[in-house]
């Protein structure tokens, strides 16, 4: 075993990390940004170093900043957590490079699973089910077209190097098959420098079922069972639970074995998660495989009893897999929360702010918090929302939910918006209890989810209501929306903002963001951002609904649509210019009345 490990993360995947590090007598040392100088992770270990500015690029991201630490620190070893750089290949090899183990699997098989067209290649020979589709085809319309038609609509347009959703279209039929195309390709060149597409199968009611696997670098592997993390949002997950309910033993040891197939197939060492999506047929296919520790892994820890962090350090110094798949067992039931900054009923939007009260509940054996701040704590825009997870663990599914929703109404959080009712609006509900889950479910229950909110507006699960998008847009002295140097962890999750008018009828107060004069409707930015796409072409008829322009702010992409139909005139705006709030975007021609 090692003697220093450098944690290069923060939150409370750093805190979890440092736990386990202490468990088996490391020395443990934190990085910090000047944002997080008197962040909890950094009071948490035995020595702390500064890696640079708030932004992410200047510090967690920047990878020759945490060799160098670590370096300096004397580590042998880092842990990256997950996000950040844990599955930068190129970063797993510079530790490598410099005696440094990398925690996590080899370079090449964070380089394979990357891509998704190699990723499917690599499975494919592997014997992997994949999603009825095709990659690494010729790239123009007229194929891919013909490729959709073979498929069969609906068909989904993914982006080879895409991820967190992004670079993803829909094509309901030949008919809108050409936008959704161009739309995935557009988004796709911004985000990952590439338009390289491959189609699937749109899956109807799908569930994502995924298995955590390890394996060591002396040719074991095992599985330590699945995790349903059906309940989405934006395809980002918000609860997680295992095992999943309704799977059988016999499935449940298939999907095992081929998920140990496919991280053989990448000569993988340490924890990886195989993601399978399930119809409703109960049918399995492979999605992707991620390299590195999951959100979720404690769900698995509860009904395993097994250290997933422990385990990864372990493998990291060499020792085999503390476990064979004979003594694996699952037992009982866990789930996890996710607890975010945000405001389920203002669009989901981040929020900052301080922490005046924080109250978790009384953990437990069977209530277990992870936790990355503490009371008096701020929540800057720079980072990721989530601020802890809540897992519970009980004997069946019925009293863990109950669990959970006591832990819900034991957690108090005074100072900044969260979803904890969200969360417990989830939990309570009847179709979740009966497990009637699908990655649609809280977009289908979105009224009796949101009952305060925008429930009956339907569309886009993170749409917000616009009455309350201009609370969010007026000037708060903490308020995110105020900067426009901002950074988050995650890839940009799209909020669907739809502007209108009281003509369009959605509701009052939409001068603000959309001006309506006689023949013309003028869009104005919500909030100050970088215009990443314009989407409609000056002169083009556009229809209500349709989306116009792409915003970023705080790497969260907002689609900003037409809040009527009519003519696009000129833009005076182009990809890449910053705007200020309230700056004129787009002027739509109406008739006149
Ligand atoms: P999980 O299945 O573990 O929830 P996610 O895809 O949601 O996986 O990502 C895990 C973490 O990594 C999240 O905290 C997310 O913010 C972060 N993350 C995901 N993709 C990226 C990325 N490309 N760059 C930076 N952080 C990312
Ligand atoms: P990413 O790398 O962006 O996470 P994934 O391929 O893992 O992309 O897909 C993310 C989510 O999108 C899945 O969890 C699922 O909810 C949805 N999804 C992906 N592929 C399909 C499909 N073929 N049919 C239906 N839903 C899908
Ligand atoms: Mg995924």
């Amino acid at each position: 075993m090692f003697n220093k490990l450098l944690i290069a993360n923060r939150g409370e995947i750093a805190c979890r990390v440092i736990r386990a590090a202490k468990g088996l007598g490391l020395e443990t040392i934190a990085v910090y940004s000047e944002a997080d100088a008197g962040a909890l992770h950094v009071s948490q270990a035995d020595q702390a170093i500064a890696i640079g500015p708030a932004p992410a690029e200047r510090s967690y991201l920047d990878a020759d900043k945490l060799i160098a630490a670590a370096r300096q620190a004397g580590a042998d070893a880092i842990h990256p957590g997950y996000g950040f750089l844990a599955e930068n290949a190129d970063f797993a090899q510079a530790c490598g490079e410099h005696g440094i183990v990398f925690v996590g699997p080899p370079p090449a098989a964070i380089a394979a699973m990357g891509s998704k067209v190699e990723a499917r290649r690599i499975m494919r020979k592997a014997g992997v089910p994949l999603v009825p589709g095709c990659h690494g085809t010729e790239q123009d319309e007229a194929t891919l077209l013909a490729e959709a038609e073979k498929i069969g609509f609906p068909v989904m347009l993914k982006a080879a190097l895409g991820g967190g959703g992004r670079g993803m279209r829909e094509a309901q039929s030949a008919k809108d098959f050409g936008a959704a195309l161009r739309a995935a390709r557009r988004e796709a060149r911004a985000a990952f420098g590439s338009d390289e597409m491959l189609l699937e199968k749109r899956i109807s009611r799908p569930r994502h079922v995924e298995i955590q696997v390890f394996c060591d670098h002396h040719g074991n592997a095992v599985h330590l069972f699945e995790r349903d993390c059906s309940i989405q949002r934006r395809h980002q997950k918000v609860l997680e639970e295992a095992p999943a309910p309704g799977l059988d033993e016999k499935q449940r040891a298939a999907l095992g074995q081929l998920a140990i197939a496919a991280a053989r197939a990448v000569n993988y060492a340490g924890a990886g998660t195989v993601e399978f999506i399930m119809d409703e047929d109960g049918a399995f296919y492979f999605m992707e495989m991620n390299t590195r520790l999951q959100v979720e892994h404690p769900v698995t820890e509860l009904v395993t009893g097994h250290d997933l962090v422990e385990w990864q350090l372990k493998v990291a110094a060499g020792e085999p897999l503390p476990a064979t798949q004979e003594q694996l067992a699952l037992r009982g039931h866990a789930l996890e929360a996710r607890l975010y900054a945000e405001d389920p009923d203002n669009g989901f939007l981040p929020a900052t702010g301080r922490l005046n009260r924080l109250r978790f509940p009384e953990e437990s054996a069977q209530v277990r918090v992870d936790a990355g701040v503490r009371q008096g704590d701020v929540i800057t825009m720079h980072y990721d929302p989530m601020m802890a997870k809540l897992i519970v663990w009980d004997e069946d599914r019925a009293r863990c939910l109950r669990r959970m929703s006591d832990a819900l109404r034991q957690t108090e959080v005074d100072g900044v918006a969260t979803n904890i009712g969200f969360l417990a609006a989830v939990v309570a509900h009847p179709a979740f209890r009966a497990a009637d889950i699908d990655t649609g479910f809280i977009e289908r229950h979105r009224a009796e989810l949101l009952p305060d909110g925008d429930g009956g507006a339907g569309g886009d699960a993170g749409q917000p209501p616009l009455g309350k998008q201009e609370a969010t847009a007026a000037p708060a002295p903490a308020s995110p929306w105020e900067a426009t140097d901002n950074w988050w962890l995650n890839l940009p999750e799209g909020v669907r903002l739809s502007l209108s008018d009281e003509a369009g009828g959605q509701a009052a107060g939409a001068s603000r963001a959309a001006e309506r004069q006689p023949g013309a409707t003028r869009l104005l930015a919500p909030m100050p951002g970088r215009i990443i796409e314009i989407t409609a072409v000056a002169g083009q008829q556009v229809k209500e609904g349709e989306t116009l322009l792409i915003l970023e702010a705080m790497k969260m992409e907002h689609a900003i649509a037409a809040p009527c139909a009519g003519v696009l005139e000129t833009h005076r705006y182009a990809a890449g210019d910053i705007v200020a709030e309230q700056a004129e975007l787009l002027i739509i021609r109406t008739p006149g009345p």
